[in-house]
């Protein structure tokens, strides 16, 4: 009798564990989450960053409401490289399953010599990643990645999102916001989230308008099918291949169907603005004469119209992202060079930190305080080692191991679902 009661109190013991570890997060809600129900969050910019961030924020209760400028959404055609970090924080978010589908797990990251392809170094990502950092390692098309998230905030909350509203101008009140659109629409809001990119309006309004600095380096992208290209091409890998002052990094998406690549070189000068300016294939293929027959296979083969070509912009780190109840996140706050591929990775972190932040801390303030003291020194360190990161692709002298392997080991390791927030 006795032994059966122990059993039964252990076993009720164990449901009410198996509760409490799977309540939501917000069934106590914080009293900065009960400030924010009754008022809006805003964020201005439906990216990578602005949809991630409207993702955290609803896993945590919150019902952000996001304003994108563009009247369509979507991204444009190129890959991203999903590095453990970001799967970390992704898998957070709740997107495992859509990364199953979407992206595809390359097998080892290898490095080419530009003109004899040889292998200057072969490490594994599919073998290693996991058990080393704890989440693999994806390539993926950004148009995918981008409606994973849009499909995930919808499901939420299917009005969570306004298209054609470009944020002008804000005033901040002592606990509001009042923030204008180009349309002369306005709202209020408790808490306003600058997610709108490397040209960021919002960052405009806190700290003035400063142009990016242009890096010396431009880029051209292209998507080229992977039939009929030679099996050395399409091998499942991601592929850098090293010159003097130039890189290209290649590597396949929606299940290996297209190459992406990026081919970038150092220049001195770059006045044309934005991602999408058409190129000629024929430009490409001449900035990379001399390169190696499966280089210029790959370049010859883009489609007409499918290639473009653009210049790479950063900001110095800044002191502060905060003022008031109006914060930054990715590339308003912190752009980067993509020579580390993180800067998708960074504003889905921020995103996932910011979240995690507003639903423990007793105020707006102190959570706000408490994402940019995490977030800043992290991103501003990596926004250094993206330009520094230039020798390890343009250089083709020294040896680089050591600056490689504690890259990854910082890069990789971190998890914006677990660090002390
Ligand atoms: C060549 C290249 C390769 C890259 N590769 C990788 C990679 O492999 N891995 C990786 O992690 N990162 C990579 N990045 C970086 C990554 O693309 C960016 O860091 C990321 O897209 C930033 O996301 P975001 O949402 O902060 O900004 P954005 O993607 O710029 O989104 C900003 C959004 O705000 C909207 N907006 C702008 N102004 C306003 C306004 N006034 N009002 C309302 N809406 C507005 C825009 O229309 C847009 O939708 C790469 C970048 C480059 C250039």
């Amino acid at each position: 009798m006795r032994l059966s009661c122990i059993i039964l109190n252990k076993s009720r013991l164990r449901d009410i564990l198996v509760k409490l570890k799977h309540r939501p997060s917000h069934s106590f809600p914080s009293p900065a989450k009960q400030v924010m129900d009754e008022q809006n969050i805003v964020i201005i910019g439906a990216g990578i960053g602005g949809l991630s961030t409207a993702l955290a924020l609803q896993k945590f209760g919150f019902q952000p409401k996001v304003y994108e400028r563009a009247s369509l959404l979507g991204e444009i055609g190129a890959g991203i490289m999903l590095t453990p970090n970001a799967v970390k924080a992704l898998c957070f978010l709740g997107l495992e399953n859509a990364l199953d589908h979407s992206a595809v797990e390359p097998v080892d990251s290898v490095y080419r010599r530009f003109d004899t392809a040889e292998e200057v170094l072969r490490s594994p990502l599919k073998d290693k990643m996991q058990a080393a950092y704890g989440a693999r390692y994806f390539h993926v098309h950004r148009a995918d990645l981008h409606k994973n998230l849009l499909d995930a905030v919808l499901a939420q909350d299917p009005s969570a999102i306004h298209v054609d509203h470009e944020f002008e101008r804000l005033e901040q009140g002592p606990n509001s916001i009042k923030a204008w659109f180009a349309s002369g629409a306005s709202i209020e809001a408790a808490l306003l989230i600058g997610c709108d990119g490397i040209h960021s309006r919002v960052r405009g309004a806190l700290y003035g308008d400063e142009n990016p600095r242009f890096t010396g380096q431009m880029a051209w992208r292209g998507m080229v099918p992977a039939q009929g290209l030679p099996d050395t091409v399409t091998e499942p890998v991601s592929v850098s291949w090293l010159g003097e002052h130039k890189h290209i990094i290649q590597y396949g998406v929606r299940d290996r169907q297209f190459i992406n690549y990026v081919a970038i070189v150092a220049t001195e000068e770059w006045t044309e603005e934005g991602w999408n300016r058409p190129a000629d294939v024929d430009e490409v293929v001449s900035a990379f004469e001399g390169w190696h027959e499966d280089v210029l296979t790959l370049l010859k083969s883009t489609p007409e119209g499918n290639c473009y070509k653009w210049g790479l912009f950063d900001r110095d780190p800044l002191d502060h992202w905060t003022q008031g109840r109006v914060t930054l996140l990715g590339d308003a706050a912190h752009p980067m060079l993509p020579f580390m591929a993180q800067g998708s990775a960074m504003a889905i972190e921020d995103a996932v930190v910011l979240g995690r932040s507003l639903t423990s801390h007793s105020s707006i303030d102190t959570a706000l305080a408490h994402y940019e003291k995490e977030r800043r020194e992290r991103t501003s360190l990596i926004v250094q080692k993206s330009r520094q990161a230039t020798n390890l692709y343009q250089r083709l002298t020294g040896d680089k191991s050591e600056q490689r392997a504690s890259n990854l080991d910082f890069l990789y390791g971190y998890d914006a679902a677990t660090v002390s927030i």
